[in-house]
């Protein structure tokens, strides 16, 4: 019987290109952290945590700090019995979702590597190449129309632009600048919960034809404004994907039930593994479509992400574009991580991971 033998955490610093900004704060670096579960085989099992903290208030102090705190309650443990100690990290790591999603991520992983089995097919192999969207942040209309050229030419067919971090003209403006560089291109609307209904149905009138590229408006209102949210669906005549307010399968049976949202944005990171594979079968039940996104994760949680969505299919949204931030970090010789889905633009592979997520730490 396979054990688990050592769980270790420490920070994993990763300098991004540019900063991430959203409407809620900016990001300049990824503070992460990489943790390790050792198995009585030597086979290392890999998990991320990335806390955002304009997002979830998570810090990485936070995260090492529980993780460190939890590590030896796993050890001696069987390894197969990866399901209820993903369940045992939620219920101890309550207070870091980040945490307990990256040990949940590392278990898994040690077990598939354990068995020569990628992810993605674990997960049911649906399909080996997703399309992912890649976000223009927060900023001014020139770094906007500099990000949306090079998106352009790298081959993307949707832009994901972060709104509500400035003023509505502000707002207008960057998004008529990035539909004259990319006419052909669909727009996703991101504003992170910042807008009310009033302002988010006034941005998109004030949008004129730019309103026609305009495909889903993510989390437009307060993740507690859900009659906001609904209004801006119905009256603005737009799909409307949740995010801050789908952390929990709870939190999908209030969307469904109050008709709030079209589709649910998914991410490992603040719902954790296994509440995050929930909530995908409760979506569906409910009729709402499904979106896969992230945090600013390295390739090593995007690669869970990316194998979860491709191995089950069904996903209208890929948001997996993180790792494109971090193009410097990851190509120098002392990369903190490497492997998982190939993908330098829009277009990620699966089907190179050969156990596991794939991602490795260079020797
Ligand atoms: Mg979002």
């Amino acid at each position: 019987m396979l054990s688990i033998d050592s769980v270790s955490a420490e920070p994993m610093s990763i300098e991004l290109d540019e900063p991430f900004g959203i409407a809620t704060g900016s990001q300049a670096r990824a503070d992460n952290v990489l943790v390790r579960v050792r198995l009585s085989d030597s086979t290392l099992g890999l998990g991320e945590a990335a806390p955002f903290p304009a997002v979830s208030g998570e810090t990485q102090e936070l995260a090492l700090r529980t993780l460190c705190e939890h590590a030896d309650a796993f050890v001696g443990k069987s390894i197969a019995n990866w399901r209820p100690l993903c369940r045992e990290a939620d219920e101890r790591m309550s207070g870091c979702v980040s945490a307990a999603c990256a040990l949940s991520c590392a278990l898994l992983d040690a077990w598939l590597k354990s068995l020569g089995c990628p992810m993605w097919l674990f997960f049911g192999g649906t399909t080996s190449v997703l399309r992912t969207d890649i976000t223009i942040p927060t900023g001014t209309v020139r770094a906007a129309t500099e990000a949306t050229r090079r998106a352009v030419s790298l081959g993307f067919r949707k832009l994901k632009v972060k709104v509500g971090g400035s003023t509505l003209s502000e707002d207008v403006g960057r998004l008529s600048a990035i539909a004259q560089q990319a006419p052909e291109v669909g727009l996703l609307l991101d504003a992170n919960g910042a807008f009310s209904a009033e302002e988010a149905l006034e941005l998109l009138t004030q949008l004129g034809r730019v309103r026609e590229q305009v495909l889903l408006f993510e989390q437009p209102t307060r993740s507690d404004d859900l009659a906001g949210s609904r209004r801006v669906m119905t009256e603005g005549r737009v799909a409307v994907a949740a995010d801050e307010s789908a952390r929990t399968c709870t939190d999908v049976i209030a969307i469904a039930k109050q008709g709030a949202a079209s589709a649910v944005n998914i991410k490992i990171m603040k719902s954790s593994l296994l509440e995050a594979l929930d909530m995908i079968t409760l979506s569906r039940r409910h009729g709402l479509k499904l979106m896969i996104g992230g945090m600013v994760e390295s390739p090593l949680a995007m690669s869970v992400s990316a194998c979860i969505a491709g191995g089950l299919g069904g996903f209208d949204w890929v948001d997996l574009d993180t790792p494109l931030f971090m193009r410097r970090a990851l190509s120098l010789e002392d990369a903190p991580v490497s492997g998982g889905f190939q993908g330098d633009s829009s277009q990620l592979r699966l089907d190179v991971i050969e156990a596991g997520h794939g991602v490795h730490i260079p020797s």
